[in-house]
C-alpha cells in the first residue's frame, strides 16, 4: 500500500491521478472520508457513479464485508472523525503496535484494512493500493497494522502556494458544489510545519518514506512517476508511462476514488502547469509572514526564502 501524505492543496490529487494511470497502481481515494461521503452520503465516486452503485466499490464491499449494508456506518463515521481529530496531536505517532490502540481505534483500523485489502485483491495480483487521506494521523494508524506493507509518499509543496490555495473556496461537484473550506495563510503556514514534521517523525520511526516535491512532478512528471512507482514496489514495463509526454497527460483508466479534491472530475487530457498564482495573489506581508513561520523547514525541501 502507498499512503499519499502531506498538506491538502499540495497537488496530491494530480499526483494521485497520474499514479492511478500507471498499471498496478490503484487509487482508492481518502479512506478517512470514505465512510461519511461514500458509504453514508452516497457521494459520487471518481468514476462518476454514486458510491453505492459503482461496480468497483460494490465488489469491494462484498469482498470485505459481504456488502456495505452490513457495516455499522454511523459508528464508522464517528470513529473516522475521532481518528481525524487526533491529526494535530502526536499521540498516534508514538504508538508502534496494535496493542497500544483503543478498542474503537482497533475496530476502525480493522475496517479500513479490510477495505484496502479487498480493493487490492479485486484489482488483481501485484496491485499496490493508494490511500490519499494525506493526514498524518491516518498514516500513523495504518502503519501500525502488521497486515499491511505501507510505504509513504510524502508530498511537499511551497508553503506560499499551499497557503494561497487555501484562501480560495473551491466547489465540490460531487456534493452539490458545497465549497471546500478556506483558511488564514498564517494558520496554513503553521500547519505546513507541523504536518511535514509529523511525516519526518514517521520516517524516523522506520516507515519507508519517499519525499517528493509537487513542483518537481509538474516539471518532469515521467521521471518522478517512475521514481514513485519503483519506491512503491510496482513492476513496471517501459510503455507504462507513455500516457505522459512532456507535461501532457492522457488518461484512459477510470479512477474509482472515494472522496477527494474536485479535480478528480476534470477531463481526460491534462496539461500539467504549476499553480503560481500565489506570487501575485498574496500580499507582500502575507508572503513574508508565511516565509517566517515556515523558515525552519523551507531550506530542507529546497525552497527559497525569496522566491
Ligand atoms: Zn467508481
Amino acid at each position: 500500500m502507498l499512503f499519499i501524505g502531506g498538506m491538502g492543496r499540495s497537488g496530491t490529487t494530480v499526483i494521485e491521478r497520474l499514479l492511478n494511470e500507471v498499471p498496478r497502481l490503484l487509487a482508492v481515494g481518502e479512506s478517512v472520508n470514505l465512510w461519511k461521503r461514500g458509504v453514508r452520503d452516497g457521494e459520487r465516486c471518481g468514476c462518476g457513479e454514486p458510491f453505492l452503485s459503482c461496480p468497483h466499490w460494490s465488489a469491494v464491499g462484498e469482498s470485505a464485508f459481504g456488502g456495505w449494508e452490513t457495516v455499522d456506518v454511523h459508528r464508522m463515521v464517528d470513529a473516522s472523525l475521532s481518528v481525524d481529530r487526533t491529526r494535530r496531536t502526536p499521540g498516534l505517532l508514538l504508538r508502534r503496535d496494535p496493542g497500544s490502540l483503543s478498542a474503537d481505534q482497533l475496530w476502525y483500523l480493522d475496517h479500513v484494512v479490510r477495505v484496502l485489502r479487498a480493493a487490492g485483491s479485486c484489482a488483481g495480483p501485484g496491485t499496490v493500493v493508494m490511500d490519499s487521506t494525506k493526514h498524518i494521523s491516518t498514516a500513523a494508524l495504518v502503519t501500525i497494522d502488521p497486515r499491511l506493507d505501507v510505504r509513504v509518499l510524502h508530498v511537499v509543496r511551497d508553503p506560499r502556494g499551499v497557503a494561497n490555495s487555501r484562501t480560495r473556496a473551491k466547489p465540490r461537484p460531487e456534493a452539490g458544489n458545497v465549497a471546500m473550506s478556506t483558511r488564514d495563510p498564517k494558520v496554513t503556514a503553521a500547519r505546513w510545519v507541523t504536518d511535514n514534521l509529523g511525516f519526518e517523525l514517521l520516517a524516523r520511526r522506520g516507515v519507508p518514506t519517499l519525499t517528493v516535491r509537487y513542483e518537481d512532478v509538474i516539471a518532469d512528471p515521467e521521471t518522478q512517476l517512475r521514481r514513485i512507482a519503483s519506491f512503491a514496489g510496482v513492476d513496471t514495463s517501459p510503455g507504462d508511462f507513455d500516457f505522459v509526454s512532456g507535461r501532457t497527460a492522457r488518461f484512459s483508466t477510470p479512477m474509482h476514488s472515494a472522496a477527494g479534491n474536485p479535480m478528480r472530475f476534470d477531463g481526460d487530457v491534462l496539461e500539467l502547469r504549476e499553480d503560481t498564482g500565489w506570487r501575485n495573489e498574496l500580499s507582500a506581508g502575507q508572503r513574508r509572514a508565511i516565509t517566517m513561520i515556515t523558515a525552519p523547514l523551507l531550506g530542507r525541501y529546497g525552497y527559497r526564502f525569496r522566491p
